[in-house]
């Protein structure tokens, strides 16, 4: 798979593993996470979305659509699902990017030229490459390739992966990878799969196996209010975490931002009236982990 799907290249990213790093972001993800902040990186297609606030009524999408797929007259997307072959072509010609084309097919030289053009601030900082999602695991012969790639050329690769995926794939992506942010949800099995959308039994156990071949794993634990952030969940993961030998743990506070995204995709928010964490909040869970002799981190 020389190509693959690609949703965003960040550059600069210093939430994303050690140093400054280009975050290479991969379309496609097998969970559905409630409070998800990408939710564009979710379907493993390209997509178009309308944002009907910078739309100035040109028509311009409307001539260009050669399937009659665009009804400006709608309340709000002005597509016609059913139609729309998600070619992108009325995006390129929105003078205000009302509408844009989320996911660009790359191959595996355009992904790597981009990454090598900051070069000289890895060298600087320490810092490197981190393939993100959506699951980057979902494109996984295109992802191999990429590691590969960015390994012969001597580049830092993280991977910020969900876990969920079969063993030897995870397996396979370990002999590539120098760093592994691995997201914990839920400890509780039936929780995980109520805001998930996926069982959290693969995950775990994939964790244990990777724990005993990969020296270099940072756990990430996304703090949900009301939703993983009670006492019980945390000592369960804490738990957890120590007895697989890992140490290093990162929580991070949820937040709002992407909600407007939801609009875009035409998908409800589930957690419209969720706050995030006080700094207290994300102390409290602090002490809790470190309980467990972990080093906690608060943030990317
Ligand atoms: S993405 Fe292509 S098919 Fe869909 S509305 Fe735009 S121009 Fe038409
Ligand atoms: S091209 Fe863009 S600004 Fe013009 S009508 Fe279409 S969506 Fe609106």
């Amino acid at each position: 798979m020389n190509k693959g799907t690609v949703f965003n290249i960040q550059k600069y990213s210093l939430h994303d593993g050690p140093g400054i790093r280009t975050t290479v972001f991969l379309k496609g993800c097998p969970l559905n996470c409630w409070w998800c902040h990408n939710p564009e990186s979710k379907a493993l297609a390209k997509q178009v979305t309308f944002t009907k606030k910078l739309c100035i009524g040109c028509e311009s999408c409307l001539n260009r659509c050669e399937n009659n797929a665009i009804d400006l007259s709608r309340e709000n997307s002005i597509f016609d699902r059913g139609k729309c072959k998600r070619c992108g072509s009325c995006s390129e010609v929105c003078p205000t990017n009302a509408i844009k084309l989320l996911g660009k097919e790359m191959t595996v030289a355009e992904v790597v030229n981009e990454i090598e053009k900051d070069r000289v601030f890895y060298e600087e900082s320490e810092g490197g490459v981190t393939f993100s999602g959506g699951e980057p695991l979902m494109q996984h012969d295109f992802l191999y390739q990429l590691l590969k790639k960015c390994k012969q050329k001597d580049l830092h690769t993280a991977l910020d992966t969900s876990g969920f995926t079969d063993w030897h794939i995870l397996e396979k992506a370990a002999k590539l990878t120098d760093l592994f942010l691995y997201d914990i949800k839920h400890m509780t099995n039936e929780k995980h799969l109520k805001f998930t959308g996926v069982s959290n039994a693969p995950i775990l156990s994939n964790l244990q196996r990777l724990a005993l071949v990969h020296s270099n794993i940072q756990i990430r634990l996304p703090i949900i209010p009301g939703i993983n952030d009670d006492e019980e969940n945390i000592v369960a993961t804490g738990e957890f975490i120590s007895a697989i030998g890992l140490r290093n743990v990162s929580i991070l506070a949820y937040h709002h931002t992407g909600v407007d995204k939801y609009e875009r995709i035409e998908e409800a928010y589930k957690l419209p009236n969720t706050l995030e964490p006080t700094h207290d909040e994300m102390q409290r869970i602090a002490r809790i982990l470190e309980a467990f002799r972990l080093i906690v981190r608060i943030g990317g």
